[in-house]
């Protein structure tokens, strides 16, 4: 992926009507561009800043059906969820996993409730169910929880569910789309939509934020996908201030693995407010989260609260034996939820997660709600509807079974370059040919010099953030250990894209700056 290849290239046709233009590369404008290309139409995404930047990068790292929402009823959402997640695993086998929860349970009551529950979840999952869901001894729990508070406990039930790299996907997947003819770009912010004379839309202009250039594209239909911004470019169409989203904030904490040291993860069913907590290993730490709190304001970069905090760590005491305390924390991170606003005081851990396609007089396709495990069947159901509204016949889907780039198989998850999948052989072959390629930047994560020249040259890696939060993980799995490596990074990414010493001060600057709200 290459930017300024593409900018040059979109510049010589920019006189061409494009079919599809996207707005916004998380997990659901990444989607659309994937199935629009696919579909062969001519496909222009881009993203204010980086992939993922805003929640796509910030998820509880799940490929999951939800139980939680089975436990809440919604049974289509559930069965189209688990449909999806086997689909994830079976083409993009690099990036995500099969991984087994526990689900530690103090009554018999509950253990036999969860058995009944987590059967009819295996079996909405049909053909794709990862594993047989079982209840198991109070033994067999402590084997594979040995961390757990074992006063009272009863056993437990063991299930199945996806895990991911949701960053490392969504890069994959803009390189997925651009394979399939589609031209994305990372930087380039929406700042205005525009209209034929009977008012429908035809295009917009955005901002170049690298060079400051605008550029103005026609389109024969546009998709909005920019999840808790959704408004702003609803405004840019009708000028009005009504909500179609309401942002809901989810906290995580990521601690030591001696804290959970297991290759299970947990499941803990009912927390104080009546939602569940995850541990969850990932990258050799945990994960622990999440919240659920409406908020007001949309950003690019939310705050944990204190609250949140407090409240993870008091519901994780309850459970794990030592708990983990605040001097434990190696990062926090928060995502906001694009969830489909609902009628006044309805509770947002209630607002079902399912998504929703808005289409405006003017045309405009807008997709809201949703989850990253369906993110491929959102894109089939905005682009089956932008097909409409662009006038084209409406072809069938040709992504259940497309490959995400870096596709391989087996690949061994204890490798600290495990999530290039296909692209390792291509990184290790690069770290021989340039000088010093094989120079560890990170011990604690196995990061090589090359990792970060393949960043900017293969994965659109623009700045030193994009590097350590997006493209590696060490931002959100120890935020000291990102301090510690930002003026390495600065000063390889300053060589490779000619840049002086006075860019490399500011970008530490700046990523100081976003590393401040990580702890
Ligand atoms: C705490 C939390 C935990 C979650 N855990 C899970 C999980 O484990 N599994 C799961 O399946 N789902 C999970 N989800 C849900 C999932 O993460 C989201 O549904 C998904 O990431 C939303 O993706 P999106 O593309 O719609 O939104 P976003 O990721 O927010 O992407 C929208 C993009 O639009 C861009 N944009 C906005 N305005 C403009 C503009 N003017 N011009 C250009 N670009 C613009 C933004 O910069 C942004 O990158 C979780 C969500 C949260 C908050």
């Amino acid at each position: 992926m290459k930017r300024n290849e593409i900018i040059r290239n979109f510049l010589d046709h920019n006189n061409t009507e494009w079919d599809f233009v996207i707005i916004g590369g998380g997990a659901t404008g990444l989607g659309s561009a994937i199935e629009a290309a696919a579909r062969g139409y001519k496909t222009l995404l881009v993203e204010q800043s980086d992939f993922a930047k805003s929640t796509s990068s910030k998820s509880t790292k799940l490929v999951h059906g939800g139980v939680r929402y089975l436990a809440q009823g919604y049974i289509d959402l559930v069965r189209e969820a688990c449909k999806e997640r086997g689909l994830l695993l079976q083409n993009a086998p690099h990036v995500t996993k099969n991984l087994s929860f526990v689900i530690p349970l103090y009554t018999y009551w509950d253990k036999f409730q969860y058995t009944v529950g987590l059967k009819f979840y295996d079996m909405l999952a049909g053909k794709l169910s990862l594993g047989k869901s079982v209840p198991i001894s109070r033994e067999e729990t402590l084997k594979r929880l040995p961390t757990v508070k074992k006063q009272g406990l009863k056993g437990g039930v063991l299930y199945h569910d996806g895990q991911f790299d949701d960053a490392r996907l969504a890069i994959n997947m803009a390189q997925t789309a651009m394979e399939k003819g589609a031209s994305v770009i990372n930087y380039a912010k929406v700042v205005s939509l525009s209209k034929d004379e009977k008012g429908k839309l035809n295009g917009l202009t955005f901002t170049d934020l690298i060079s400051g250039n605008n550029y103005t594209v026609k389109a024969k239909a546009i998709i909005n996908a920019t999840g808790v911004f959704a408004d702003d470019i609803n405004k840019m169409d009708h000028g009005t201030d009504k909500k179609s989203i309401s942002p809901s904030q989810g906290v995580h904490i990521m601690i030591d693995k001696k804290f959970c040291p297991t290759d299970s993860a947990i499941m803990i069913p009912k927390t104080a407010d009546g939602r569940v907590l995850f541990a969850v290993p990932w990258h050799g730490k945990i994960i622990l989260g999440t919240t659920d709190i409406p908020v007001k304001q949309e950003s690019l970069e939310p705050e944990p609260t204190e609250k949140e905090i407090d409240f993870i760590l008091e519901t994780a005491s309850n459970y794990l034996n030592p708990a983990p305390t605040r001097a434990d924390i190696l990062s926090v991170f928060a995502g906001l939820r694009p969830l489909a606003a609902t009628k006044e005081g309805a509770k947002t851990k209630e607002v079902s997660r399912s998504h929703k396609i808005i289409l405006s007089d003017s045309g405009l396709v807008s997709i809201v709600g949703g989850k990253w495990t369906t993110y491929r069947k959102m894109g089939e159901d905005v682009v089956d509807k932008a097909e409409e509204i662009g006038g084209f016949n409406k072809k069938t889907t040709p992504t259940k079974d497309l490959k995400i780039h870096g596709y391989k198989k087996d690949v061994d998850f204890d490798d600290p370059m495990y999530f290039y999948g296909s692209d390792k052989e291509k990184i290790n072959q690069l770290a021989k040919e340039i000088e010093f390629g094989e120079d560890i930047i990170s011990g604690k994560f196995g990061i090589k010099k090359a990792q970060v020249i393949w960043a900017v040259r293969e994965e659109m890696a623009l700045n030193i953030e994009d590097f350590i939060a997006r493209r590696t993980r060490v931002l959100l799995l120890d935020r000291n250990e990102a301090l510690r490596i930002a003026p390495v990074v600065a000063e390889i990414m300053a060589q490779e894209l000619g840049k002086d010493e006075a860019w490399q001060k500011a970008e530490v600057e700046d990523f100081t700056k976003t590393a401040a709200i990580y702890l």
